[in-house]
């Protein structure tokens, strides 16, 4: 521990040196713009790669950057973030090279940890064939980072907190990122959002509103279809897909 506490001792100092009053400031408080929910990685250190400094990024970290619906740690973070201290953009950062992702799409088990990469796997589910066309490995590795930081990003769209504050005059904004641990480079996904908007007819407060225009649809569908013979069971047509699923594939095309 000692390299631990010399190594503080002399930031003490430093940071005394340049400004005496840098910490009689900080202990006032603090108004940080940003929430950066990142990977726990140590290779990805939030302050360093954003060059932000003490008082200015809120942090949360976890396995591959993951916002978990049922995580409290992550939503106290989240609403704090948003409600108390009025953060104007969260970013989901995540890195090629991720151990975590790695795990999720490997053929091991790892023990109560894969339960928390069954929220990677989701991922995968998700934009399944895209993932499994991508003939590299590295690449298809590197996309699975990237895919994943998307459905985090709408993770975070979904929640109550997001969408409570999307009410709001100054909701935050939401933001993708991934860092190349090789090039020190951070790169914006762009996760576009107004494709955020488009999940709010069902996590927010219309869901019901939306259903009736789905039965409507279904209703004129089915008068369509009225004079065509019956199928058996093993005859059957496949599901199709409800109108918020191929929205849903809509969105996953457009990100892609
Ligand atoms: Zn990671």
């Amino acid at each position: 521990m000692e390299p631990i506490l010399d190594n503080n001792r002399k930031w003490v100092k430093e940071q005394r040196a340049a400004d005496p009053d840098f910490f009689n400031r900080l202990a006032d408080g603090q108004q940080p713009k940003y929430l950066f929910i990142g990977c726990s990685d140590s290779r990805v250190p939030a302050s360093a790669i954003t060059g932000t400094g003490p008082g200015e990024m809120f942090v949360h970290r976890n396995i591959a950057n993951m916002v978990v619906h049922t995580d409290f740690n992550m939503l106290s973070v989240l609403q704090y973030a948003v409600e108390v201290l009025g953060v104007q953009d969260i970013i989901v950062c995540g890195h090629y090279g991720c151990g975590g992702v790695a795990a999720a799409a490997s053929n091991k088990q790892y023990g109560l940890i894969d339960n928390w990469l069954t929220n990677i796997r989701d991922v995968i589910r998700v934009h399944e064939m895209e993932f499994l066309r991508i003939s590299d490995d590295d690449l298809r590795l590197r996309r699975l980072v990237e895919l994943n930081v998307i459905e985090q990003v709408r993770n975070l769209a979904k929640t109550s907190i997001i969408q409570n504050a999307r009410k709001t005059s100054k909701p935050p904004r939401l933001h993708g990122l991934v860092y190349d641990i090789k090039e020190g480079l951070l790169t914006d996904l762009d996760v576009e959002d107004d494709m955020i908007s488009e999940l709010n007819h069902i996590y927010g407060t219309s869901a019901q509103q939306y259903a009736a225009q789905v039965v409507e649809q279904e209703t004129d569908q089915s008068s369509l279809t009225a004079g065509k013979p019956e199928l058996t069971d093993e005859q059957s047509e496949p599901e199709k897909p409800r109108k918020g699923e191929q929205r849903v594939a809509r969105q996953n095309q457009q990100a892609d």
